[in-house]
């Protein structure tokens, strides 16, 4: 099970109420600890580095969207750039934008996976009814898409256009298949070279 945890607060050691030593640092480690829920999907072999590095900012809510420069006392308006309608933060771009809802949408139409996106890792984790090719590219297209709506915010910002939704998710899913058949080393199923070439054809 992959973990994070945090052994110190303020600079102080919090392991059983004493000062740090390698025997109390090994029983701190050895209890149970957080999972950190989007790790596997992080891990993934169809995943460029960038795009797991912009999911990682974006999990832990450190992009810099209007609300976070406001608190460091950088400031223009709060508008969202990409639908110009709510105001920008990390929840409206990623879950709640009109841009980003339509890419999404887009792009499981395109995958054939209908879920909200709070649930796609319980989905990916589960087997049920569908190939490990199936979770690998689902799971880096959701990366990758992250990552094209952050492009798409800063495209939005610096060029004072938006690139069309239908744009940016074929690009996705183009970058995610290339990258699954620069990477794979197993042989595919019937069953999932279909559904490979199926995907393809509606790029
Ligand atoms: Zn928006």
């Amino acid at each position: 099970m992959h973990t994070c945890k945090t052994g110190y607060n303020n600079d102080s050691w919090i392991g059983h109420g004493q000062g740090y030593t390698v025997s109390g640092g090994l029983q701190w480690l050895s209890d149970a600890k957080p999972t950190v829920p989007w790790f596997h999907v992080t891990c993934n072999r169809s995943n460029l580095p960038k795009h797991s590095f912009i999911f990682w900012l974006r999990s832990h809510n450190r992009l810099l969207t209007k609300d976070r420069l406001k608190r460091f006392g950088i400031f223009h308006d709060e508008v969202c750039y990409l639908c110009v309608v709510d105001d920008e933060t990390h929840t409206h771009l990623f879950y709640d934008c009109q841009y980003s809802s339509r890419c999404c949408m887009m792009m499981q139409n395109i995958l054939g996976v209908r879920l909200r996106p709070e649930l796609l890792q319980q989905w990916i984790k589960s087997s049920r009814g569908r190939s490990r090719l199936q979770q690998q590219i689902v799971g880096a297209c959701h990366v990758a898409l992250v990552y094209a709506i952050w492009e798409a915010r800063n495209h939005a910002r610096h060029h004072d256009s938006v690139v069309l939704p239908r744009l940016q998710v074929k690009n996705v899913i183009n970058r995610v298949i290339q990258r699954f058949w620069a990477t794979n080393t197993t042989r595919l199923s019937d069953k999932e070279i279909i559904w490979i070439e199926k995907v393809k054809c509606q790029l």
